[in-house]
């Protein structure tokens, strides 16, 4: 069961992994001139995102995950619903899928890259 303050849930809410109130990027994931910039620190709680020096860079792991995620999940999806689909089709709509989801990925990423080192914290305040 999903809880009110499951790590998941603030995961998805691309919140800060302390006080889960501030918020965790400068802008929407699809805001193309601020695509993947994390803010400094958190507004609510203070917490400096970048931990160290190249803390993100871990998180190009977490994206090729998610990304082999995706693909699996289109694979299950098009052998379900479409198992006449020829492989070039099949892979041009892995692909756009990719393309169109990518900023998506790219944010979530990092976001669950900062969850698996800071733990929520119900007193973090600044
Ligand atoms: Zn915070």
């Amino acid at each position: 069961m999903i809880g009110r303050n499951s790590k998941f849930l603030r995961i998805i809410g691309m919140k800060c992994p302390k006080c889960q109130k501030g918020a965790f990027f400068e802008g929407h994931p699809y805001e193309l001139t601020k695509i993947g910039l994390v803010k400094e620190s958190c507004s609510h709680c203070g917490l400096k995102y970048d931990l160290e020096p190249g803390f993100f860079q871990g998180s190009y792991y977490v994206s090729y995950g998610l990304a082999v995620g995706l693909f699996v999940a289109l694979w299950i999806l098009k052998t379900l619903f479409l198992p006449n689909l020829n492989y070039l089709t099949t892979l041009i709509s892995m692909v756009i899928a990719l393309v169109v989801l990518a900023p998506l990925l790219f944010a979530y990423s990092k976001v669950i890259w900062i969850h698996l080192f800071v733990n929520y914290d119900s007193g973090a305040q600044k």
